[in-house]
C-alpha cells in the first residue's frame, strides 16, 4: 500500500518546474530540523507544539531582510503566523518567491496592502442567525466551530476570527440547536479555523450531536490538516470519523508540491474509511496562477483519488490584495484544462460574490449563440472550432411550422434573427460566421422534409 501511495506523487518528477516532492521534503527536513527524531517528526503533537509563530523563530530558518523586519512585525500584529515544521520543510529556503513560502510567511507586500480589502468580504456575519452559523443557501449551512489552524494562510477569508482558544461549548450547542430547529438544513459544512485541530473527544461530541438531528443528511468537514499536518490523520481519528457517515471532507491543496507522500498517506487513510475527499484550491498570484501548475495539481490530486472540486477566486480580504488575480486568469486556466485533460480534472472556477451573494461559477464561453425559438445553437470546442447544433425543436418546426409557438421566455432576436443566449457573456472574440462553422447536426437538412414511413 505505501508503494501505491508514494507512486501517487511521482508525476511531479516529470514536471520541469516542480521538483520531486519526496526528495524536496527529505532535503527540507534535514535542512530545517536535523535534530528531530523520526518519532518526533511523525507525532502530530510535536509538529503542533513546534510551530513557527514568531519572527525570531522564523529567522532561525529563513532569512528576513533587515528593511522588512518592522513591516513584517506590524503585519503579524494584524494576523498571526503559524507554520508546522512539516509545512516549513516544503519551502525552498533559497527562493524568496517560493510558492509554499508565500502562502504562510508574512511578506512586505502584505504590509503595503494591509489597508486594502475587507474584514468580512463574503458577508458571513450578515447571514448569521446565531454566532458561528452562516445560513446563505436554502438547504445547507456553514458552522464555524474553531478559531485556530495548523498553519495560517496569509490570504485567509476568515482571518478576522482567528485567535487561539476553543470556541465555548455553549456557542457550539447554540449552533447545533439552530440546525436542529431548521428542518430545511440537510447539509452542514463544519469548518473554522480547522475542526481537525480539536481532540478526537471534543470533535466526536460535536459530530454525535449533529448526527442525532434526523433531517441532517450530510456532514462535511473543511480542513487543511491533510496538507499542513498530515500526521494528525491517524488510525484513531479515522476510526472515530467513520462512525458519523455520510461524512465528507473538503481539503485545501493549492500547489503540486503540497502533494507529498505524507499527504497522500493521510488522504488514503480517509478514503479507505469511506470519506470522499474534494479539493478546494484558491487561485493565488505567485503561487498557482498558471495552467501548468493547476493542471499538475489536479493530475496529482486525481492520482491520490481526491476530486478537484473548486478553484476559488481569491477573496478581497484585507491584506491579501497581492494574491488576487484578474478573473481573466481563472478563465484562462479553465480554458487550458477543459478538453485538454479529463473532465474529472477540471474544477469549477467560482467567484464568491462580495457581501454574501454566494458562489458564482465562471467559465469560458462555449455557447456562442443560442436561438431558442429556432432551436439552433452555435458552440465552440476546446480547439476553438465552431459547431452548429440543432435542437429537437428544430426538427418539429420542419415537420409542421404552424405547431410552433414562441416560448414565453424567448430572447429577443437580433436583427439577423439570431438571439444571443441571455446567459452567455460574449467576449466578442468568437463571433459566429457561417464560414467558420466546421460541424453541423446531420440528422436533418434545412429545407428538406424528413422521410416518413409509407402506409401499408
Ligand atoms: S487553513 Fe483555512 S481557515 Fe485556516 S488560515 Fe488557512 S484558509 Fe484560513
Amino acid at each position: 500500500m505505501p508503494d501505491s501511495v508514494d507512486s501517487a506523487v511521482q508525476f511531479t518528477a516529470t514536471t520541469p518546474d516542480v521538483p520531486p516532492p519526496s526528495a524536496a521534503l527529505r532535503r527540507g527536513r534535514e535542512h530545517y530540523f536535523p535534530q528531530a527524531s523520526d518519532a518526533e517528526w511523525n507525532d502530530w503533537r510535536w509538529q503542533f507544539k513546534n510551530r513557527i509563530t514568531t519572527l525570531d523563530e522564523l529567522e532561525r530558518h529563513l532569512a528576513i531582510p533587515e528593511a522588512e523586519r518592522k513591516m513584517r512585525a506590524e503585519v503579524l500584529s494584524d494576523f498571526r503566523m503559524g507554520i508546522t515544521p512539516y509545512y516549513l520543510s516544503l519551502i525552498d529556503a533559497d527562493d524568496p518567491a517560493d510558492p509554499i513560502l508565500r502562502q504562510v510567511v508574512p511578506l512586505a507586500d502584505e504590509f503595503y496592502f494591509r489597508a486594502v480589502g475587507e474584514e468580512d468580504p463574503l458577508g458571513e456575519e450578515k447571514y448569521s442567525p446565531v454566532p458561528g452559523i452562516t445560513h446563505r443557501y436554502p438547504d445547507r449551512v456553514l458552522m464555524v466551530i474553531s478559531n485556530n489552524c495548523a498553519i495560517y494562510c496569509r490570504y485567509c477569508t476568515r482571518k478576522r476570527t482567528m485567535y487561539e482558544g476553543a470556541t465555548p461549548d455553549v456557542e457550539i450547542d447554540a449552533m447545533v440547536d439552530y440546525i436542529a430547529r431548521t428542518p430545511q438544513v440537510r447539509d452542514v459544512v463544519v469548518s473554522g479555523g480547522d475542526p481537525l485541530n480539536y481532540s478526537n473527544q471534543k470533535l466526536e461530541s460535536i459530530l454525535a450531536k449533529l448526527r442525532a438531528i434526523p433531517h441532517l443528511e450530510i456532514i462535511r468537514i473543511g480542513s487543511r490538516v491533510p496538507v499542513a499536518l498530515p500526521q494528525r490523520i491517524d488510525d484513531e481519528l479515522v476510526a472515530m470519523l467513520q462512525r458519523y457517515h455520510p461524512l465528507w471532507i473538503n481539503v485545501h491543496f493549492n500547489h503540486p508540491r503540497e502533494l507529498t507522500p505524507d499527504a497522500a498517506r493521510a488522504c488514503d487513510k480517509l478514503l479507505r474509511a469511506g470519506i470522499p475527499l474534494n479539493n478546494q484550491a484558491v487561485l493565488l498570484k505567485g503561487v498557482n496562477d498558471s495552467v501548468e501548475t493547476i493542471k499538475s495539481l489536479c493530475h496529482g490530486l486525481m492520482k491520490m483519488r481526491v476530486r478537484p472540486y473548486y478553484l476559488y477566486q481569491c477573496d478581497p480580504v484585507r491584506g491579501a490584495e497581492h494574491f488576487r488575480t484578474p478573473i481573466a486568469k481563472g478563465i484562462e486556466i479553465i480554458e487550458g484544462l477543459r478538453g485538454h485533460t479529463s473532465g474529472l480534472c477540471v474544477p469549477t472556477y467560482v467567484v464568491d460574490a462580495p457581501g454574501g451573494g454566494g458562489k458564482i461559477p465562471v467559465q469560458p464561453d462555449y455557447l456562442l449563440r443560442y436561438d431558442e425559438r429556432a432551436g439552433r445553437a452555435v458552440l465552440r470546442n476546446f480547439q476553438d472550432k465552431i459547431y452548429e447544433y440543432l435542437e429537437p425543436g428544430y426538427l418539429r418546426d420542419v415537420i409542421s411550422p404552424s405547431r410552433r409557438t414562441p416560448p414565453k421566455s424567448a430572447s429577443k432576436p437580433h436583427s439577423n434573427g439570431v438571439a444571443a443566449h441571455p446567459k452567455a457573456a460574449s467576449n466578442g472574440k468568437h463571433e459566429p460566421h457561417s464560414d467558420k462553422v466546421v460541424g453541423k447536426s446531420r440528422w436533418v437538412h434545412k429545407g428538406a422534409s424528413p422521410k416518413r414511413p409509407k402506409k401499408s
